[in-house]
């Protein structure tokens, strides 16, 4: 029996061997103390091993010492071990520091044992009738086992607690420990304290070296898994059935059940409750497979995401389906939201302009062989209409205006807000009534507390005859259509026609040809005289032509309006007050004692500085200002009228001399005129004209004749034609002239002979 249990200590150290070298291999962040606590577990079998094969005193005192010093480091092994195991600290250095000591002091006292004899000794004895060595413990052998049982019976302590402490799934990992560690102690106690002869219990600590090896390096603890699944699918906020190969639902979570309508537990009846609620679900044999399904309409619509995925063993097999179904509605909700905000407008809730041009361009794509409309629909003077009623009233008209177009545009039209104060339409043309617009925009009134306005609208309409043609040019041309009514009063509707598209053709060419037409001097000044009441020639005008190479001779009126237009006016004036300044100062070489007076459009007070310019350009060729007159129109004095003011102040106090051209041509006002700085008001020719069979005009002619004597300004007529018209304008007290009558434009050269003519 002695032998049979030293055979099984051989295997058990060749086993724990074994295991050292498996678990050598491992990963886990534990390995190094289990391997640490293996190797420990080795002396002090073996030095059992020596005590049951020696019939000798000598080798079983040896295997003694082995077995108490291999004890204590082992206790020192399993101690590190439940630290790690347990995940606990030391906690302080003081029972550390304290436990090392007892430790080494143990090691000490077995080292001195062989002089003072104060640890052990050995008596023979007979056991399968061979000697057999059993120790006699000493005081020393009493140390040992208090410092022993004590640091045993902390380990033990340690993984109660843990256990207890521990979520129910995690006992198992103490418990089967603690468990072990127990039985082994209490088997090698009784070995121990009864003096038994041959300590059997060492194999017990194989055993339990076996244990831990397996169960921090190998055991998985299915259950915790199961149950972290099954928690986890039963907190899902989203409805999960789990079906199995056959298709049947075997489990579903709380969400899943109330979703379905489940009752009792009844799993099987979820498929058919879901066919019911969502209806047919489609390819639902794919192996993966997701939907959106959608309950009710509207805005209590509830969206729905569908994903099923078949589960499928190691090899592939099949093992049975989920499907989760999520309630996608918030989300759906604020997609739907964020796509409104980014299509339509805040204000009047209709498609912006990006999100209407796209509409439209899909709407002509998809309808290929019907014609359409493009319309665009502006708010006259709609600035007027915010400074005069407030932003809120304006805010209100744009409101109406959307609600106008709502009631008006048929389904099978679009419609959205393009701009501030513009509106674009596409509608097919065999559903637009243009009498019925033209109704609405004429009597469109607003009305928006106890303030009342009728706002005129205007609307330029394209026949879409260029189908590929980009949205924005087709919206371009409508609006090319309507600013040809803008000065009208009847008229609210114009549509793109031939003669507009010629225009922005001309428009185009003559834009692209202007700087080349400048540096080569194209356009020229002509020179109109103007004569004063003694018939003497005291200035003349600046007018400009260009000499088109190609064209011919182009009259400002193809030209100037172009360029008033498109901004372009401000580079044929500053080229023109060039011109004139050269004139001047050569007239001034020659002795010459004449005035020219330029044009200025409203144009150039928006792109630059005039009076800066001006007062360098008489700068710069030497100039009398007084010989350079400056011409505006009315419509200068529609905007900004005290910058404009300043301006002609400016101009006038460095000596130029201001003349109101076209006056009465606008919307003049009189009361206007008496704070305007001009020196001279150029009375529009429309008045002579009208006197010729008109008597009334003939008290107004001299009406504006005397307020700009009682107003203290010089006053000039345009349009003299006739020896009549002089002779009465003479008579009317009118000081200056200007017109055919005397001379058309000439060029300088014939300009210059003109005047020696005159004066002969
Ligand atoms: P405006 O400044 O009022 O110029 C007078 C216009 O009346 C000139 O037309 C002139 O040829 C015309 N006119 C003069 N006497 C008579 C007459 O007895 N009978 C008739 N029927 N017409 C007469 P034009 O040269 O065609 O110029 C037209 C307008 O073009 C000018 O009106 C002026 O507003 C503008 N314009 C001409 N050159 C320039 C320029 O260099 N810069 C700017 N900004 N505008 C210019
Ligand atoms: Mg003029
Ligand atoms: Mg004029």
């Amino acid at each position: 029996m002695r032998y049979a249990f030293a055979g099984l200590f051989i295997v058990m150290i060749f086993a724990l061997l074994a295991c050292m070298s498996v678990a050598r291999r491992s990963y886990r962040k534990i390995k190094g103390a289990v391997l640490m606590l293996l190797g420990m577990l080795i002396p002090p079998m073996l030095g059992n091993l020596i005590i049951i094969l020696s019939t000798v005193k000598i080798p079983a005192t040896i295997g003694c010492y082995v077995y108490f010093i291999g004890m204590d480091a082992f206790i020192m092994a399993l101690l590190h071990f439940t630290f790690e195991y347990c995940m606990i600290k030391w906690p302080s250095n003081i029972p550390r520091y304290l436990v090392y000591t007892l430790i080494t002091l143990d090691v000490v006292q077995y080292a001195l044992n062989p002089i003072f004899g104060q640890a052990f000794d050995t008596e023979a004895i007979q056991v399968d009738g061979r000697n057999y060595h059993r120790l006699l413990p000493y005081a020393g052998q009493t140390y040992h086992r208090l410092v022993v049982y004590g640091i045993f019976i902390t380990i033990l302590l340690i993984f109660l607690i843990k256990m207890i402490r521990s979520a129910r799934v995690y006992m198992e990992r103490y418990f089967v420990i603690l468990i072990t560690m127990v039985m082994t102690g209490v088997w090698q106690s009784y070995y121990i304290f009864s003096r038994t002869p041959v300590e059997k219990s060492m194999a017990g600590y194989g055993i339990f070296g076996l244990l831990i090896f397996y169960f921090t390096l190998y055991y998985r603890p299915l259950t915790l898994l199961d149950r972290l699944l099954a928690n986890m699918a039963s907190d899902m906020p989203d409805a999960i059935y789990f079906y199995d190969v056959f298709g049947r639902c075997i489990w579903a979570n709380d969400p899943a059940i109330r979703l379905a309508g489940i009752k009792d537990e009844r799993y099987d009846s979820a498929t058919e409750l879901l066919q019911k609620k969502f209806g047919d679900p489609g390819n639902y044999k794919d192996p993966e497979w997701s939907c959106t399904k959608i309950l009710g309409h509207g805005a209590d619509a509830q969206y729905y995401y569908h994903f099923k995925r078949t589960v499928t063993d190691d090899r592939g097999k099949a093992t049975g389906d989920f499907l989760t179904i999520r309630d996608i509605t918030a989300e759906q909700r604020i997609l739907q939201q964020e796509r409104y905000n980014a299509t339509h407008d805040r204000l009047t809730d209709l498609f912006t302009k990006e999100f209407l041009f796209e509409s439209i361009r899909r709407k002509l794509n998809e309808n290929p062989e019907k014609d359409y409309l493009i319309i665009y629909i502006d708010i006259q003077n709609f600035k007027l209409v915010n400074d005069i009623f407030g932003t809120s009233f304006g805010d209100e008209t744009l409101k109406q205006i959307a609600e106008l177009l709502r009631k008006q545009v048929p389904d099978s039209g679009l419609f959205g807000r393009i701009g501030g104060d513009t509106f674009g339409v596409c509608i097919p043309k065999e559903d637009f009534h243009e009498k019925e617009l033209d109704k609405e925009l004429i009597n469109f009134t607003v009305s928006h507390g106890n303030k009342e306005h009728q706002v005129v609208l205007h609307a330029g309409i394209y026949e879409v005859v260029e189908k590929d043609l980009d949205i924005s040019f087709m919206f371009d041309r409508a609006l090319l259509a309507m600013v040809t009514i803008e000065e009208e009063y009847q008229t609210h509707i114009a549509y793109y026609d031939e003669k507009i598209r010629k225009e922005v053709l001309w428009a185009q060419h003559i834009s692209a040809q202007l700087k080349d037409a400048l540096r080569k001097r194209n356009v020229v000044p002509y020179l109109q005289p103007i004569v004063n009441t003694d018939g003497k020639i005291v200035g003349a005008e600046a007018l400009a032509r260009w000499i088109h190479p190609q064209d011919g001779f182009l009259p400002p009126s193809t030209f100037i309006p172009v360029f008033e237009k498109n901004g372009m006016i401000v580079e044929i004036d500053r080229y023109m007050w060039r011109c004139a300044c050269e004139i001047l100062a050569d007239w001034k070489k020659n002795g010459r004692d004449l005035f020219i007076s330029v044009n200025i459009s409203p144009k150039d007070f928006y792109f630059m500085d005039v009076a800066e310019e001006i007062k360098a350009l008489v700068k710069e060729y030497d100039i009398d200002p007084v010989k350079f007159r400056i011409e505006i129109t009315e419509t200068v004095m529609m905007t900004d009228i005290d910058s404009r003011m300043k301006v002609l102040d400016e101009l006038r106090q460095a000596g130029f001399v201001v003349e109101m051209d076209d006056f009465g041509s606008g919307f003049s006002s009189l009361s206007l005129l008496k704070d305007m700085p001009v020196d001279v008001l150029k009375i529009d020719m429309k008045f002579l004209k009208a006197t010729a069979d008109d008597d009334k005009a003939k008290t107004i002619l001299q009406n504006i004749l005397n307020l700009s004597d009682d107003l203290g300004m010089f006053s000039l007529t345009e349009g003299v034609e006739t020896k009549t018209q002089l002779e009465m304008l003479s008579k009317m007290g009118c000081k200056l002239f200007q017109g055919f009558y005397f001379a058309k434009p000439l060029p300088l050269n014939e300009f210059d002979s003109f005047l020696a003519s005159w004066g002969a």
